[in-house]
């Protein structure tokens, strides 16, 4: 629950109080949801280890510039190189300790890394899923907006693909952005605005003017 007060601005002659009441923190946090590979790291596919970790120019400006914003920075990633039997959870998770690491000696911290290590076809064994949490299904976002009280209106998310954008649109993140993509279809009907770099995003955040359009 937020906190709520109530401020007395006057006091009229009938002994009638005139006031407002502030309601402050009630789902308010916005979130900046960041796709990993693509966004965070250069694609060079089912990236697994640091010698492959190629950070994407801007990405420590933009997560500290959003967080000076108030946004919780959150990772929403398709780990699918796990499920298909490519890299180990742990390995994953290894990687995922060092990046972590590195965006923190950039004092941009990140809140959470979200995964979903599932795929509906190549699968193996427990991972061969059309799971709920991997994208396009907002699983992810969803599960983030319960944890952490995330206002998802008030969010941002940026990813490279169909499946990102799709996953914003429908869990209602009020702002998706694609970065560099050379996907041409599956954008029918989805709602999104194109960014060429990671220095655009950044603009975005220093002009609050601009946050929820489109156009
Ligand atoms: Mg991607």
């Amino acid at each position: 629950m937020g906190k709520c007060e109530v401020i007395y601005l006057t006091t009229s002659q009938r002994n009638v109080y005139v006031y407002q009441v502030k309601i402050t923190n009630i789902m308010s946090t916005p979130a900046l949801f960041l796709d990993r590979d693509g966004v965070i790291n250069v694609d060079h596919g089912y990236v697994c280890d640091v010698e492959n970790f190629e950070f994407i120019s801007g990405i420590f400006d933009l997560t500290r510039d959003a967080i000076k914003q108030g946004f919780l920075v959150l990772i929403i990633t398709n780990q699918s190189g796990i499920g298909r039997g490519y890299y180990t959870e742990e390995k994953f998770l290894k990687l995922t300790d060092w990046m972590c690491a590195q965006f923190l000696k950039e004092e941009a911290p990140i809140t959470k890394v979200y995964y979903s290590p599932y795929h509906p076809i190549a699968g193996k064994g427990k991972y061969l899923s059309d799971h709920r949490t991997r994208k396009p299904h907002p699983g992810m976002i969803l599960d983030a907006q319960v944890e952490f009280s995330i206002d998802l209106g008030s969010s941002i998310l940026i990813g490279d693909k169909a499946s990102d954008i799709a996953a914003g649109n429908v869990a209602g993140v009020g702002l998706n952005l694609l970065f560099g993509s050379d996907e041409t279809s599956g954008f029918t009907g989805l709602k999104y605005k194109r960014i060429d770099s990671l220095w655009d995003a950044k603009a975005i955040f220093t002009s609050s003017s601009t946050l929820m359009r489109y156009d």
